[in-house]
Parts: C-alpha cells; structure tokens; sequence
C-alpha cells in the first residue's frame, strides 16, 4: 500500500518547482534507487510522487568554451556513449563503465545518483575529482531561482545532502581540465561492474615535469560520504613522483579515511585496499 494521492509529471523546471513547493513530494527519475527502497520498506513516498523524466532540457551533455553542464537526467549509458567524457572526463568515464548492468545503466541517471548519497556511489569520486558543481533550482516566489554549489558541500551524509526539499536539482557542471590534467578511478568490489564498491579511488592532477599539480584524490565506501583525501593530497602536491612519494601518499590516505566493518569487507581490509591500490594508480600515472 502506497499513500500517494496525486502522481506529477511535469514537463518543464518551472513546473517541477511549482510542484515541489507544495512539500511532501517523491521525486522519481530513472526509479532504480527509489523503488528497491520503497518497496523494501526503507522509505515510505510523499502524498504526491512526481516523474521528473519528462522535463524538457534535462537530458544531456554540452560541452562549451568553458566546461561541461551534464544534465541530471543525463543517464549512465549517455555517459558512457559520449565521446568527450571519454576524452576529456576519463574518471568519469571509467566509474560508468564500472557501473551496474546495461539495464540499470540504461536508467539510472546521474541526478539520481548524487541525490540518493550513497557513500559508495560511483558518480562521487570523479566528480569531486573534477570540482563538480551542483545546480539546484527551486520557485519560492513568481519566478525560479537557482543556486550552484560545490559537489563537496552537497554531499553531507549517508542518504543526506544539503538539497532543500522544494529544490530541484537540474544539471552538474564542471570546468574543463587543462590539456596536462590526468584522471582516473579505480573500483574494487566482488564483481566490480555489478556490485556497490567496497572502496572506490578517484584520481586527479595537472602532471608537469615529473610532477603532479593541483592533486584531487577522493574516496568511496570508507566514511559517510564520498570524500577527498587531504593528506594524500598533500603528500603529493608539487613532489617528484617516485617511489618513495607514492608509498607517503598511499600511507597517509590512512590518515583520511574512516571505514566500517560491513558485510561487503572489514575495516582492516578496505585500509589496505585503499593503500594498495592509490599506490598501483599512482605508479600508472607515473609510468603512463
Ligand atoms: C541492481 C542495482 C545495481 C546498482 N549498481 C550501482 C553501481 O554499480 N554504482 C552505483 O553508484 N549505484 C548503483 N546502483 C544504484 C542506482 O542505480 C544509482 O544510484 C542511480 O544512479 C540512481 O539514479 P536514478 O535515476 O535511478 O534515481 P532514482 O531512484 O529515481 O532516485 C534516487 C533518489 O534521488 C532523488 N532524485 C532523483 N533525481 C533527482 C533530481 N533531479 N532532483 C532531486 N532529487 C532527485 C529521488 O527522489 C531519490 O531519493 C544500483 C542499483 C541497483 C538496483
């Protein structure tokens, strides 16, 4: 039994805003988080459950002079069939081809992904990799506001993010990396296509000169959230990359990191996973 009263599909984000001020509204995009968790009892749905798959112009990627604006309804397998992530967004690439089956990536969107706020979702660590940016539309008033925010003030626990519930959010932008940037992800899992990861590493950085500049790690399935590593960060900015760098890295990502204990790995286990393969990464790039 399902206590919806009214069923929304709107067809624009003036629309989806006007709705969603009433409160109380489930927002269903591609459904492959919403309905396993409504129907397992997770989460009971509001008076008014609104299809958002409709709305004109939220679908898709357009590459400007300036960056990326991904729309949210943007799906996995758009993600994985564009050849400009794969070029220019290779991290982001990777987790799409890391994620899921085909069906499930025929559906699920990345709005969906980051609004769902798994500490294990693929989609995270690459887009904090590349300083992603959240657009977040709403109609308190006449007319539709937005408000952008970065990707690491969004993402603020387990399930939990700063969307407001009469927010829409509508599209990720991201600046386009310098031609030197370097990116990729890692994930482990049991069957690392078809399982939540058990950890998951996203790598970036300007590589210059034996080098790498600006450094961007993040990691997955070993805090609240998907987070950013400050002390491998640091351990890297600016030295040579060499063995020795690599090993410091890979040693102080222990410092950032908090896992649990879960039925996927221990907390011992997804440590060494994290050291281990930030280290193998990080050899890739040096050697690549
Ligand atoms: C078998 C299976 C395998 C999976 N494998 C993976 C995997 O490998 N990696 C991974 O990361 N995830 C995985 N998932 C989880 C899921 O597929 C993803 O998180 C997916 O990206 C969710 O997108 P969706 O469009 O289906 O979201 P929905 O289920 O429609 O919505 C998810 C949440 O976000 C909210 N929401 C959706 N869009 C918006 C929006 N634009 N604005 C505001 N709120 C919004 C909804 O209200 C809901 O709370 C898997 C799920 C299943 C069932």
């Amino acid at each position: 039994m399902t206590n919806v009263e009214r069923y929304l599909v709107p067809r624009t984000i003036e629309e989806a805003s006007e709705g969603l001020r009433g409160g109380d509204v489930s927002i269903v995009a591609g459904g492959t988080d919403l309905m396993p968790q409504s129907q397992s009892g997770k989460i009971k749905f509001g008076a008014a459950l609104m299809n958002i798959r409709r709305i004109e112009g939220m679908r898709g990627i357009v590459r400007s002079a300036n960056g990326f604006r991904i729309g949210a309804l943007t799906t996995i397998t758009d993600l994985l069939d564009s050849p400009e992530i794969r070029s220019e967004l290779p991290a982001l690439w990777q987790a799409s081809d890391h994620f899921a089956s085909d069906q499930i990536r025929n559906a699920a969107t990345i709005g969906g992904n980051l609004c769902n706020a798994s500490p294990a979702g693929d989609t995270h660590a690459p887009l904090l990799v590349y300083a992603a940016r959240v657009v977040l539309a709403s109609k308190p008033n006449a007319a539709v506001q937005t408000r952008i925010v970065p990707l690491s003030d969004f993402l603020v626990g387990p399930g939990k993010t700063s969307r407001a519930a009469g927010e829409l959010l509508t599209a990720v932008e991201i600046d386009a990396p310098p031609p030197s940037f370097v990116s990729k992800y890692f994930k482990f899992g049991t069957r690392p296509a078809l399982d939540i990861s058990t950890i998951s590493i996203g790598l970036g950085g300007v590589r210059e000169e034996g080098r790498l500049r600006n450094v961007h790690v993040a990691i997955g399935a070993v805090a609240p959230t998907v987070i950013r590593a400050p002390h491998a960060e640091a351990a890297l900015e600016g030295k040579v990359l060499d063995k020795t760098t690599i090993q410091a890295a890979a040693a102080a990502a222990d410092h950032d990191i908090r896992p649990i204990s879960d039925v996927r790995a221990s907390d011992w286990y997804r440590r060494e996973l994290v050291r281990n393969m930030l280290e193998r990464m990080l050899l890739d790039v040096c050697h690549g």
